[in-house]
């Protein structure tokens, strides 16, 4: 819990909870409380509607208190994340069922996965290698715990994962035998086809993927085993992975917050799933500190304040001002009819929410014109 009564705005915190939020300062990230809510809501709505589990992707926000949001408004079962140590950070914050969607293969962090269970957190890995077996069991022997296994299928994105149903047998097979562990199932995520604009091309991608997942899940339950979990989906693709009759668990993380990347991708409609399907709940406030041209306002949202991997910034509701450069500390805001002034406020909505959030100590939660609650990047930095 945060001791507000010690924390002096400005030097520890960029607000308060209770603060006017023209009072906020800036560079810092903001969420839209009420877009945030409605975002939670509706995948909660969708996934209960379609009889699928949700377990959001912690690995977005990095925050604990965003995902116990999740949990009660969005009936999310639990998370994934993606590293042991963020793994740890949820734990210890009470969440019960995690999910390290990731290879673990380090015998320290092995030791420490092996760990999770006494936080009281049901503990999930996935497996594409019949080698780390033997390790994920000995040291769930060691520290008396259980370590739940899914084999991790590349069903199209070409990272981790084993590609034949005969693999995933033998697998699945060693992980049965293996003292303290315990089969549950399938990790199957299609990263690569998220981001593709056309419906219909993210469609035939997972058209692909779900006939791999189901050849798999078929030749499993052939054997006698069966998954209690087959576990995958993303922002850009969640409604094929429920439609499937394959799939029972979603993974979804940027739809509760939104970027402007992913805002671009289009919905079966045509229509940027930005402008309908979810709202931008998430943003860098930025300020203008120099105006010195009369064509371009300086704010003081640079690199440091978030991640350009995915494209510059977008100035939110705004069309006569354009974000179209950045240094270390300082955006160049192009203003061409000299509309902005120093001091004024911009909310930007960053490229990609999950490597913004993690340069961040603090989400400022707003709700209409006040600050609302501060909550901690809580995992922010762990990738270890
Ligand atoms: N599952 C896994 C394994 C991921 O790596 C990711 C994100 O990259 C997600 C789910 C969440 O996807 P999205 O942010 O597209 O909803
Ligand atoms: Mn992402």
């Amino acid at each position: 819990p945060v001791n507000f009564d010690s924390l002096e705005v400005g030097f520890d915190v960029p607000a308060l909870p209770g603060m006017d939020a023209t009072d906020i300062q800036t560079p810092c990230l903001v969420l839209d409380m009420d877009a945030l809510e409605r975002n939670i809501r509706k995948m909660g709505d969708y996934a209960r509607a379609h009889g699928m589990r949700h377990r959001v992707h912690g690995k977005m926000h990095k925050s604990v208190d965003v995902a116990k949001l999740q949990e009660k408004l969005g009936g999310a079962v639990g998370v994934c994340c993606q590293k042991v140590s963020e793994a740890e950070v949820f734990a210890r914050g009470g969440i019960k069922d995690i999910l390290v969607s990731n290879q673990v293969r380090d015998a320290a962090k092995i030791d420490r996965l092996a760990r999770l269970p006494k936080f009281g957190a049901r503990t999930i890995v996935c497996v594409d290698d019949i080698t780390n077996v033997a390790d994920l069991s000995a040291a769930a022997v060691k520290h008396g715990t259980e370590i739940e296994v899914l084999i991790e299928i590349d069903c199209g994105a070409g990272r981790c994962g084993v590609t034949t149903t005969d693999v995933v047998i033998e697998i699945a097979k060693a992980v049965e035998a293996a003292p303290n562990l315990r089969f549950t199932g399938i990790q199957a995520y299609q990263g690569a086809m998220q981001h593709l604009d056309s419906f219909e091309a993210r469609k035939e991608k997972l058209d692909i993927a779900i006939a791999q997942v189901k050849h798999a899940v078929d030749g499993l339950a052939a054997q006698g085993i069966t998954c209690d979990l087959v576990s995958g989906g993303g922002t850009g693709s969640y409604y094929f992975e429920s439609n499937s009759g394959v799939y029972n668990e979603l993974q979804c993380g940027s739809y509760a917050f939104m970027d402007a990347d992913y805002g671009r991708i289009l919905d079966a409609n045509g229509q940027r799933i930005d402008q309908g399907e979810w709202e931008n709940a998430f943003f860098i406030l930025t300020q203008v500190m120099s105006h010195a041209k009369a064509d371009k306002a300086i704010v003081d949202a640079g690199l440091k304040a978030q991640s350009v991997d995915s494209g510059l910034p977008v100035v939110f509701g705004r069309k006569d001002v354009e974000y179209v450069k950045c240094s270390d500390e300082h955006g160049v805001v192009s203003d061409p009819d000299g509309v902005l002034k120093v001091g004024d406020k911009l909310r930007l909505v960053p490229g990609h929410c999950d490597p913004t959030a993690n340069v961040h100590d603090w989400y400022v939660g707003v709700r209409g014109d006040k600050v609302e609650v501060l909550w901690p990047v809580s995992a922010r930095g762990k990738a270890f």
